[in-house]
């Protein structure tokens, strides 16, 4: 039996990237997104360039949000973007905040929250990640984060490093 959803569902899907001509690689990814089975971006953030975080010496990444109607399932819908992240030529590596071809996580999947040992929706990182924030701002401005609150509210936080608008145009 298929475990294709009836109804539709929107997710929030969070892209990065450092290494390999990151802007390409966030760019290739939305539309490899977009051709997913079951799947359909609706809407899709600017670029933005962020400094990286953690003990590691890289590039900046670049970044970008995109909503995502899907009728995949959570837990499956993580296991085709690791795939995704696989074949976009992501190099495991033992260091925890190390440059990356691609990142993909799922921030939201609709109103849902979920709480399994691979799999933490809303995403933990949201509320602490302005690339997180800003782009999904852009695109989702009345957003309500379960367990969260306004997402309005949220990116607001002068705590958080400041990153950059690159683009709203993609070619
Ligand atoms: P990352 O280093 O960002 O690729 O994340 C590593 C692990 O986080 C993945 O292997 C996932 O199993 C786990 N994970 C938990 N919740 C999420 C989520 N909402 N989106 C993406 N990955 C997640």
């Amino acid at each position: 039996m298929s475990r294709g959803l009836r109804n539709p569902v929107q997710a929030c899907i969070g892209l990065g990237s450092n290494l390999n001509d990151p802007q390409q690689q966030v760019m290739t990814a939305i539309e490899r997104l977009d051709a997913l089975p079951g799947c359909k971006v609706l809407r899709r953030s600017s670029l933005y360039r962020s400094a990286p975080f953690g003990p590691v010496k890289q590039d900046d990444f670049i970044n970008a949000v995109v909503v995502l109607e899907t009728t995949v399932p959570a837990d499956s819908l993580l296991a085709r973007l690791k795939e995704m992240e696989r074949i976009q030529g992501r190099v495991l590596r033992a260091e925890r905040w190390g440059p990356r071809v691609l990142d993909l996580d799922i921030l939201l999947y609709g109103s849902e929250t979920i709480d399994l040992p691979g799999l933490t929706i809303p995403h933990p990182g949201i509320a602490s990640r302005n690339f997180v924030l800003l782009p999904l701002r852009e695109i989702a401005p009345e957003l309500v984060i379960p367990g969260l609150g306004a997402l309005a509210e949220l990116a607001v936080n002068e705590q958080l490093p400041a990153i950059q608008r690159i683009s709203d145009a993609y070619p």
